[in-house]
């Protein structure tokens, strides 16, 4: 009957659709330099809608004879449902894409895929190198987009337990993790500093930490006079805790700084605890910032090392401890913080040969030295010099606190925000991530991940 071959052509010119498209993408990824930064992010994505296609394909073949025509109509169903499901897959990613076309965010926005690629490969590449991490365990790095909220970290609470997944895709594995930004928060290039805790998130999810993390501080509890309550939130913590510390050791004392400044609220949301939440509430999540801080250089035979952090962690403390006086309440969980550090940072992880988190990724006295140098280049309108990108948006946080001791913050903001983004794009990586690279996602693997993504969207939509 026409009318049946014509539904089953128009079902099958849908399905040629969403190829197409990501064929395109896919190629600018390729031809496009700047775009080269999303290779192996659209490589996976490619496989992914290779993978839905392939099933909707199967489907358009094993179509039967229209003449049995409930058998037939089911069947265009199904199609028609697996068009959906790779739509909506796809396009999870296609709106994040798409705010890359766009002449006010493209270069903002490649800024903190610059800096999320560079946390990410920091530590995924040393638990490689260690063996801490399977060849068929690296993912992509993640890719950043963004979104109309208020901060990446502060407001996100209870509402996404990890960041890296989508509410609309909650359940899923992701075949890419993805890190949010507010879009207005693209105006304050050292905010981007948040991006180094998300990926922190990221690193917990594919070295599989959080169960590790809590079993060590459990331990670290153990035999000390720490009521049950108070030990069962630090636990509950402990998912937000890890991503702030080692988001230290990618960038330094500048995150601590970029924390202070966006957790400046109401004294009833800094200083109240609110049960569930997994983050510390906002004056202990400082506290736990600067205390750490102090104990970055603790290794370090370089007593300039040692008191520059002692410097960041007096100057960090000086600046928020007056802004909410009241905090008696707290100053039983103040004192747990050494505890807390030892069982989260300085516990040995099974997963990683018995190493420390601690160790994962190393913040050293030249990185503090290159980020304060740098700084002085920076005011000085210099943003093409050689430094980990990581390190470079520290540069920029470090300069702003520069600028304000010389009263010239005003003057300055602008060129400087200005300028970061130059020394990020500096020092952008260069090419694609293709399989010879050691921390590119082996294929095969990738395949089976994404295979496993599309079986589960496909049995759900098909139980709707
Ligand atoms: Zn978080």
């Amino acid at each position: 009957m026409d009318l049946l071959r014509l539904r089953r052509r128009e079902l099958e010119r849908r399905t040629k659709e969403l190829p197409a498209e990501v064929a395109e993408w896919k190629t600018l990824a390729e031809t496009d330099l700047d775009s080269n930064l999303h290779w192996s992010q659209m490589e996976a994505i490619a496989d992914l809608i290779a993978a839905f296609s392939s099933r909707y394909d199967t489907l358009l073949g094993n179509l039967p004879s229209e003449n049995d025509q409930s058998l037939y109509e089911s069947g265009l169903y199904d199609i028609l449902m697996a068009i959906g499901s790779a739509q909506r897959a796809w396009d999870f990613f296609r709106r994040k894409f798409d705010q890359r076309r766009s002449d006010r965010f493209r270069k903002r926005l490649r800024a903190a895929d610059i800096i999320a690629i560079d946390c990410y490969d920091a530590a995924i590449g040393a638990a490689k190198a260690k063996g801490w991490i399977a060849a068929e365990d690296v993912r992509e790095p993640p890719l950043t987009y963004l979104s109309p909220e208020l901060s990446a970290m502060t407001w996100a609470r209870g509402t996404r337990p990890n960041d890296g997944q989508s509410e609309e895709l909650a359940g899923s594995t992701l075949p890419i993790p993805v890190v949010e930004v507010p879009y207005d928060q693209t105006a304050n290039v050292w905010e981007f500093l948040s991006i180094c805790h998300e990926v922190g998130h990221e690193i917990d999810a594919d070295l599989k930490l959080l169960s590790a993390i809590k079993t060590n501080l459990s331990k670290a509890f153990e035999g000390t006079a720490l009521p049950q309550p108070r030990q069962r939130r630090w636990l509950g913590w402990a998912s937000e805790i890890f991503p702030d510390l080692l988001a230290l050791h990618f960038s330094g004392p500048a995150f601590a700084y970029m924390l202070r400044n966006i957790l400046i609220l109401p004294p009833n949301q800094v200083m109240q605890i609110i049960p569930g939440d997994a983050h510390p509430n906002h004056y202990i999540r400082v506290m736990l910032c600067t205390q750490y801080i102090r104990t970055m250089g603790a290794a370090s035979p370089d007593a300039t090392f040692r008191s520059a952090l002692e410097q960041h962690a007096d100057a960090l403390e000086a600046d928020w401890k007056p802004l909410y006086e009241d905090s008696a309440a707290l100053n039983d969980y103040l004192a747990d913080i050494p505890l807390v550090i030892a069982g989260v940072m300085d516990s040995a992880i099974p997963a990683m040969e018995g190493a420390t988190l601690r160790s994962l990724v190393e913040y050293s006295k030249e990185h503090e030295d290159a980020i304060t140098k740098g700084a002085t280049s920076l005011r000085q309108l210099n943003s093409q010099f050689g430094i980990a990108p990581r390190h470079a948006v520290s540069v920029v946080r470090i300069a702003i606190n520069d600028a304000i001791v010389n009263n010239s913050l005003d003057k300055e903001i602008d060129a400087l925000s200005t300028n970061a983004i130059q020394l990020l794009e500096h020092n952008a990586p260069k090419g694609k991530r293709s399989i010879n690279d050691p921390l590119a996602s082996s294929p095969s693997a990738r395949k089976s991940r994404i295979d496993r993504f599309v079986s589960q969207e496909l049995s759900r939509s098909l139980q709707q």
